[in-house]
């Protein structure tokens, strides 16, 4: 089946210059890839509820030197996260690590009243943020690239 279009809109997070290769895309001024993306990784990690004492529906948002620290509480658990480091593996499988987990209890410890340890945890999860790729990269420094959004015209093959 053939679709048509007059404008195509390619919104692909992480996965921007895989498309932009099969798109054989490129910036308008022929300088190279219209986009490159760095993929920050956060990961979040769940406790049990009854590991936190506290008054329903009461949650915990603060700033940590990378990112921030969101202690959420989602129905028999206890949501923490995240982090804010460069993923330079293949983007389809963002995994915590145990450095990630260790960094999460650490920062979570330092504004409870509860010593959460890595027995704690019983679940994990990793995500990628699409960002903007510095001029000069360097391997751990995603926390410190641009949040900002582009739109960029791809110019035809
Ligand atoms: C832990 C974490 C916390 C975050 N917190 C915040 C926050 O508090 N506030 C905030 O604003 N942002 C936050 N973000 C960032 C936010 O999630 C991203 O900026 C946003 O999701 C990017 O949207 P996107 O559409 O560009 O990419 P994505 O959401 O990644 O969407 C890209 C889509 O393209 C699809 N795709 C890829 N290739 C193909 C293909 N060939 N064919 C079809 N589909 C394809 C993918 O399946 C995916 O659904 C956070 C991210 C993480 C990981």
């Amino acid at each position: 089946m053939s679709v048509y279009a007059r404008e195509t809109i390619m919104a692909a997070g992480v996965w921007t210059g895989e498309q932009e290769q099969m798109a054989h895309a490129e910036a308008e001024d022929g300088s190279g890839p219209a986009l490159k993306v760095l993929a920050s990784k956060g990961i979040h990690i769940t406790v049990p509820k009854d590991r936190i004492p506290a008054q329903e529906h009461v949650g915990v948002i603060t700033q940590t030197e990378k990112s921030v620290l969101f202690i959420i509480p989602m129905d028999d658990y206890w949501s923490i996260g995240t982090t804010d480091t460069s993923w330079r593996e293949p983007v389809d499988v963002p995994a915590p690590t145990a450095a990630d987990i260790r960094y999460v209890l650490d920062h979570a410890n330092d504004v409870l009243e509860t010593d959460l340890s890595p027995e704690d945890v019983i679940g994990t999860w990793a995500g990628l943020r699409p960002l903007l790729q510095p001029v000069a990269s360097d391997e751990e420094s995603s926390s410190k690239v641009s949040r900002e959004h582009t739109v960029m015209r791809m110019a035809p093959d």
